[in-house]
C-alpha cells in the first residue's frame, strides 16, 4: 500500500515547524527520521494532510553543556550517539544503548527525539531516559517548557505532546566518575525491539539511583523499592526485593511475562555488581 496524499513542508527552524503544524489544524504530523512514521503512512495508520520535515531545523541538533547537564537536540540519530559524535555525559550509557537499537540502516535515520515522541513501550530510549531521570524540552506555539520523563509518556504510543507541539531536546544529567549503569535487553534476535528491559543506574555523588523495568506494553516503570535497596545496600540487596516488587507491579501480566522482566532487571543488577 502507498501512503495517502499529503502536503510536504520542509521546516527550516523550530518556529517554522510550529507554524506549519498550527496551520495543519491538528491534521499535520512532524517527521524526524521517518522510520516509524513512514510505515505508519504506508499502512494508513496515520493519515496526516501535511507532513512537516524537521531534519533541516538546526536548533534540533544543538549540543549544550552546563556544569551538571548535557542538553541535546531531538534530531540526533541513534548512529551519531553510538559513534560518540557528542560529548558523553553518561559514562558510555547512551552509546551502548544506541548500539543495541535495530541495525545500522535504521540507526542512521532514527532519532532519539522521534523515538521518545513515538513512545513505543518496547523502545530503548524511553526506558533509558527514565533511568537517567532526564527532562524533555517541548516547544509549543506559546513558548517552551520542560517535562519530566516520569510523566511524559501516558501509555503505549501516547504522550503529553499536543498536536501543535514539538519535542525539541533532551536534558541529561552528567554522571560523576563514580556513576555506574547496566542495561539488559531481552530480544529474540540482535537489534530487535525488546521483549523485556532492565536498566540500572547508581551514582551516589549525583544522588541518582534508579532501577527501571521496560517493554511492559505500557509506560516503563521505576522500581522504587528495588532502587531504594540498591542505594542503601547494593545490587545484592536490590535483587532480594526485586521479585516481590515485579510480581506486584506486573500483577496484571502472566507468570512468564513477569519472569522474563524479573530476569532482565536481575541481570542488569548483577552486571552493575560486577562493574
Ligand atoms: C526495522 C526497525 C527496527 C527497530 N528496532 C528498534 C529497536 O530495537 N529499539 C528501538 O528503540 N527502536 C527501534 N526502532 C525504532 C527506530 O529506531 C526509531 O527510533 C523510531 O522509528 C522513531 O524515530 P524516527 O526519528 O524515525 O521518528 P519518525 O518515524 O519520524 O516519527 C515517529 C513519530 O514521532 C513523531 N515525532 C518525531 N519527531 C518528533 C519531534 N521532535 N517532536 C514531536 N513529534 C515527533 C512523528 O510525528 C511520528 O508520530 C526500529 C525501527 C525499525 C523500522
Amino acid at each position: 500500500m502507498k501512503a495517502p496524499v499529503f502536503d510536504y513542508h520542509r521546516a527550516r527552524s523550530v518556529q517554522d515547524a510550529l507554524a506549519a503544524l498550527a496551520d495543519g489544524n491538528g491534521d499535520a504530523k512532524p517527521m524526524a527520521g521517518g522510520c516509524s512514521l513512514g510505515p505508519m503512512l504506508n499502512l494508513r495508520l496515520a493519515r496526516p494532510t501535511r507532513v512537516v520535515d524537521l531534519r533541516h531545523a538546526p536548533e534540533l541538533r544543538r549540543v549544550e553543556e552546563t556544569s551538571d547537564r548535557l542538553i541535546i537536540g531531538a534530531l540526533w540519530t541513534h548512529a551519531e550517539i553510538e559513534d560518540g559524535a557528542m560529548p558523553c555525559a553518561t559514562n558510555g550509557f547512551l552509546p551502548s544503548v544506541a548500539h543495541g537499537i535495530a541495525y545500522r540502516a535504521v540507526r542512521n535515520r532514527g532519532t532519539i527525539g522521534g523515538s521518545v515522541a513515538h513512545a513505543d513501550p518496547a523502545a530503548d530510549w524511553i526506558s533509558t531516559l527514565l533511568t537517567l531521570d532526564a527532562r524533555l524540552l517541548i516547544h509549543a506555539p506559546d513558548g517552551e517548557r520542560q517535562a519530566s520523563i516520569d510523566t511524559f509518556m501516558l501509555g503505549g504510543y501516547s504522550t503529553e505532546l499536543g498536536d501543535d507541539e514539538l519535542l525539541t531536546g533532551i536534558v541529561l544529567p552528567k554522571l560523576s566518575s563514580r556513576g555506574r549503569w547496566a542495561y539488559h535487553k531481552i530480544c529474540r534476535k540482535t537489534g530487535e525491539f525488546a521483549k523485556a528491559i532492565g536498566a540500572v543506574l547508581h551514582d551516589p555523588e549525583r544522588g541518582l539511583t534508579r532501577v527501571v523495568c521496560g517493554a511492559i506494553e505500557r509506560t516503563p516503570i521505576l522500581l522504587e523499592e528495588t532502587s531504594a535497596a540498591l542505594g542503601r545496600a547494593g545490587p545484592q540487596a536490590a535483587a532480594a526485593v526485586l521479585r516481590d516488587e515485579i510480581d506486584r507491579r506486573l500483577s496484571d501480566h502472566d507468570a512468564v511475562f513477569r519472569q522474563m522482566h524479573h530476569t532482565a532487571v536481575d541481570r542488569a543488577l548483577a552486571e552493575l555488581g560486577s562493574k
